[in-house]
């Protein structure tokens, strides 16, 4: 008997292998494989639970429409496979999202933004953005939010680059090197860390490719509750990165719990190979 489960179990396994790449690169293919696998035995009324369900179709045309909608004949309610799923609301294409489904549960390590957005072709914030998704469903991403009051910095792995003395400076020019081209603080070649920490609360970090309005927005919106006031400081682009938060506010004094977090985070072990890569704590 169990030799009959585990043949079974390798069946299932090497369909989806088969199935893999001709869904990852067509649409149609990708949402018609997700039907069948959230609905095996047909499709029922997310809203009423009936099923009489039909495909809604293209006027004057046995197609499918464009964005895949189901309707329920009782309720009138109309629905996609996407409904109710973390691929709700997001334009991503469902061909993407089973890619990148794909290419986490397939690497010992998961997927790293920057290779996700190489592979299958979107922006960066988006990349990050799906990522928190996906570790969200897979359970790897510790649920609760940070909310109240959050503060935001970013630092960097290693620490900053350590300045050049003028007397270095003069040793390297009589031995004909260039000095180190590597900045302090932002604008730095090291890899930038971003750190929140709720007030009284946990920690979230994570590198990120570079300091960007959409980057830090990306993250936030990952970690942080709608409903947090956060607290950063006066860098350009956390007023575009906070918006739609309760509030933003900024100082010139980061909190000891920020600090602390800060110095952990740039002596961590995070890997700047990986930069999707989140840790978290408690405080
Ligand atoms: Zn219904």
């Amino acid at each position: 008997m169990s030799a009959n489960v585990s043949l079974d179990v390798a069946r299932i396994k090497s369909q989806v292998v088969t199935d893999l790449p001709r869904v990852c690169s067509d649409e149609t293919a990708a949402i018609e494989w997700f039907e069948a696998k959230r609905w095996p035995d047909g499709c029922a009324c997310i809203d009423c639970g009936s099923v009489d369900v039909y495909q809604m179709r293209q006027a004057k045309s046995p197609a499918r429409q464009k964005n895949f909608r189901w309707r329920c004949r009782d309720c009138k309610y109309q629905f996609t496979v996407k409904t109710g799923t973390i691929f709700e609301d997001s334009p991503v294409k469902m061909h993407k999202w089973i890619h990148a489904l794909w290419l986490s549960a397939a690497g010992k390590k998961g997927v790293a933004a920057l290779e996700l957005q190489r592979t299958i072709q979107v922006s960066y914030p988006t990349a990050l953005f799906m990522l928190h998704r996906i570790r969200f469903c897979m359970g790897t991403e510790p649920q609760a939010m940070l909310s109240g009051v959050v503060e935001v910095d970013e630092t960097y792995l290693g620490g900053k680059p350590r300045r050049v003395s003028r007397q270095e400076r003069e040793r390297l020019a009589a031995e004909g090197q260039e000095p180190p081209k590597s900045k302090r603080g932002r604008g730095t070649l090291k890899t930038p860390i971003v750190v929140a920490v709720q007030r009284d609360g946990s920690i979230k970090r994570e590198a990120i490719a570079n300091i960007t309005a959409a980057n830090l927005k990306s993250f936030l919106r990952g970690v942080v509750s709608l409903s947090a006031e956060v607290v950063t400081d006066e860098l350009n682009v956390y007023p575009k990165a906070t918006e739609g938060y309760a509030g933003h506010r900024t100082t010139n004094h980061a909190s000891t719990s920020l600090r602390a977090s800060m110095r952990t985070a740039s002596t961590s072990t995070a890997t700047p190979r990986s930069p999707a890569t989140p840790c978290s704590s408690a405080a």
